[in-house]
Order: structure tokens, then sequence, then C-alpha cells
């Protein structure tokens, strides 16, 4: 089970990622405003019941709690001096959880800051802050790196120097965010994705794709854009649709019926590794899972 990952890939493996992480950890009281990545030191025990829980539910691989992690975010919380231990604790728990059945993806997310010359963030600061987070990760166990929700190529392209650096072989997955114009899709800092695709490969990434932003149907057009560009292998982890409010929550209008609709119209486009991203729960990763097994079946 626990191949390394481009050999699944090589050998044609379609993986099931995870649902989103910190809808799950609102039901055991993640508070509004507070960092998720803080429940790490506190109770890294609900992690690993948290990275169970996705294995059970049919994911081959799965996330540690640590998209916020870079140092310069967790300074909003002034939680950076203890960055290292947050990211360690991310992966040690979330190896325990998954116990040898599903690989584990360090989470790698936007630092908050905008780069100079737009913003006052210093690539090198964003960078190093990248690899000690990287580092972290692979300390404590992680196979593999996803750096995702990447608005600013830039940004994304210093992530993947950082993890380079942290680990020369190691798999890196990076997914971005893109928005809908009528030229086409772009990040909101106007990358567009043969540019995303060219740079992020030359830069070391194995594994391109988006998430967040987009329901199904706005995903399976993305992975369209990437496929038309790129022949690696893609990861989609959509939203489940747009947010509506209700009552002042969010809720998210895609069914786990509705989003494993879509998967095998994601796979023929070029996906290989899929799961979900805000809105998604355990019961869309098993919708998915049954779909994905049919699939398999019926091939
Ligand atoms: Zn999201």
């Amino acid at each position: 089970m626990n191949m390394d990952l481009r050999e699944r890939l090589d050998r044609g493996d379609i993986l099931l990622s995870d649902g989103a992480i910190g809808t799950l950890l609102q039901q055991h009281g993640l508070e509004p405003g507070q960092a998720p990545e803080a429940f790490n030191l506190s109770r890294p025990e609900l992690l690993s019941q948290v990275a169970a829980t996705s294995v059970e539910a049919g994911s081959d691989l799965v996330h540690t709690n640590s998209f916020g992690g870079s140092p310069l975010k967790l300074a909003v919380h002034g939680l950076e001096d203890q960055a290292g231990e947050i990211n360690r604790t991310a992966a040690t728990a979330a190896v325990r959880g998954v116990a040898g059945r599903a690989l584990v993806s360090g989470s790698i997310g936007p630092c908050g800051k905008v780069l100079l010359p737009y913003g006052e963030a210093d690539p090198d600061e964003v960078r190093a802050g990248f690899l000690l987070q990287a580092r972290a990760l692979l300390e404590g166990g992680a196979d593999l790196l996803t750096i995702e929700t990447m608005s600013d190529l830039a940004e994304a392209v210093l992530a993947v120097q950082g993890a380079r650096r942290a680990d020369p072989g190691v798999p890196i997955l990076v997914t971005m965010t893109f928005e809908s114009t009528p030229g086409g899709w772009f990040t909101i800092m106007g990358n567009d994705i043969p540019t995303c695709a060219a740079t992020l490969l030359e830069s070391g990434a194995d594994v391109l794709g988006s998430n967040c932003g987009q329901g199904s149907a706005g995903m399976l057009e993305v992975a369209r854009a990437f496929a038309a560009t790129t022949d690696r292998p893609l990861m989609i982890q959509a939203n489940a649709g747009l947010p509506e409010l209700d009552e002042g929550r969010a809720c998210y209008p895609e069914s786990p019926a509705d989003m494993a609709a879509w998967v095998p119209k994601l796979v023929a486009n070029g996906v290989r590794i899929l799961g979900g991203c805000c809105g998604t729960t355990t019961q869309h990763i098993r919708a998915f899972r049954r779909v994905l097994d049919q699939n398999r079946d019926s091939a």
C-alpha cells in the first residue's frame, strides 16, 4: 500500500486525497480566527484521529494540519517561534493516524504576505520560511509535500525552491487557485495556466493542478486547461461548490453525490490525484472512493 507516490502514478493509479481538515477541526472545538495549527501542540491525538478517519473513508493520501504553518503565517498568531515543532507534530500525528495505510502529504499554504515589490515580504525570507516548514514536515515523516491554494506564482516558486532545498528527491505537488475571467483562467495575481505549468515544472514540481476557489464544474475546466499544456499527472481538489451564506455561516451546495458525478470526467482529463477542498467532508471522500472503485472494476 505505502508505495512511493511516483511509482503509483507511473503504473497509472488514481489516488484519492482527503477532504477539508478545517471543517473537521471546527466540529472538534476550533474557534473562528484561531490558528488550526495550534491544535498540533495541544491535541495531536485529534489529528491522528482525523487522519485515520480519512483513511477509513478511502483516502490514499492524507494531508497534515500545517496549511498555515509557514513562520510568517504563524506570526499572525504569535506562534512563529514554534514553527518547527508545529510542523513536525503535524506530520508525526498524521503518520501515526494512517499507520502505513496511506501516504502522508505535508501541506504548505501561502505565507499570507504579498511579495515585494507589490507588498513587503522579502522573497529570501519567504523561501527560508518554506524551507524550515518543509524540513520539519519531512523530519516528522511526511512522504511528500503539497504546496496548495497558491494565488501568486512567484510565491509558489519560492515554496517549491524551499521544499527542494529541504529534500532534493521528495515528490512535490503544487496546486494553485484560479478564477474565471472573460480572457480565461487566472490567479488573482494575474498568472495564467500555461505560465504556471511551465514555471512550476521548471522549478521542480512533480504534479500540478488546482484546489479551492471553484466547484466541480469550474475545476473540470481548469483541469482541461492544464491538460492542454502538460501531460504531467494533475491534482484537483474542488470546493463543494461556491459558498452560500446561511444565517452568517458559509454553506457549500454540492452534495457527495453531486461531486462524485464529476470524478470520471476529471480522470478522463488527466487528473490522477483528487480530493476535496472547502466544504468537503468524509462523506464526499467516501462517495469519490465508490466511483473510483467502480471505474477500476469496469475498466
Ligand atoms: Zn478551499
